[in-house]
Parts: structure tokens; sequence; C-alpha cells
């Protein structure tokens, strides 16, 4: 029995689950079902993997423009960070002022609201990172 699409995308929302491949042991995030180094080896093989939710910081900007839905962060830091598992995930840095940001500082991954729709109220959460 497969697990319907929308428990699979919970799942990774409130979690940080990608795969793994058995055969060269690389991490990838979002999930992926063939591993681009080893190919056809990993066809079907590809694990579940739950990464650990800390990294640091590969690189960084910060946003002064208003983004419809986002207006109270103004401005905000958006970050790709280096997972200590491997994957390089791109996030919103929270808890930090943009000067206290630098490359390499070490983060880790929390799950926080992300957006509420309105008028409907559904709240949407996500992970985003905080300084450690
Ligand atoms: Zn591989």
């Amino acid at each position: 029995m497969t697990i319907p699409r929308f428990w699979r995308e919970f799942e990774h929302r409130y979690r940080l689950i990608g795969t793994k491949c058995p055969s060269c042991g690389r991490v990838y995030f979002p999930p992926r079902d063939v591993c681009p180094y080893c190919h056809r080896e990993s066809v079907g093989k590809m694990q579940k993997y739950e990464l650990k939710n800390t990294g640091k910081i590969y690189s960084f900007t910060v946003v002064y423009q208003d983004i419809p839905d986002f207006k109270e962060l103004k401005p905000y830091i958006m970050a790709i960070v280096e997972m200590d598992d491997g994957p390089k995930i791109t996030g919103q840095i929270v808890d930090a002022s943009p000067e206290e940001i630098k490359i390499g500082m070490p983060v880790k991954a929390v799950f926080r609201r992300i957006r509420e729709e309105s008028p409907s109220g559904i709240i949407e959460y996500g992970y985003k990172f905080v300084p450690i």
C-alpha cells in the first residue's frame, strides 16, 4: 500500500525527511527516487532518511522588499544552509538580526508558522533556521 500523497507531504513539512543512497551514502532533501551519481544502481533502493536538524550557513541574503503575505517579516534573512548530513537547504533565518549573521554560523532547523491564509485562517507551518 502506498502512503497517500498528503501524508507524505505532511511528514516532510514537519520533519526533515529525505532519502539516502545505499551505494554512495549521499543524502538528499527533498527526497529523490534516484541518486544522480549512482543512477541505475540506486533505482528502487533509495532509503528514507531523517536528517539531523543542524547545519551551517553556506550563503545568505537580506530581503528588504515587500512580498505579498510576508510583509510583517521585512527585512528578513534567506540563507542556504549546508546540513550536517550533506544537503543544502534554502530557508529563512529567524531570531537573529541581519548584522549577526555570518557565513559558517551554526544553525538548526525549527518548525514555525510560515503564514496564515485569510480568510480561511489556515496556518501553514514549515522549517526555518535559528542560530545555535
Ligand atoms: Zn549514490
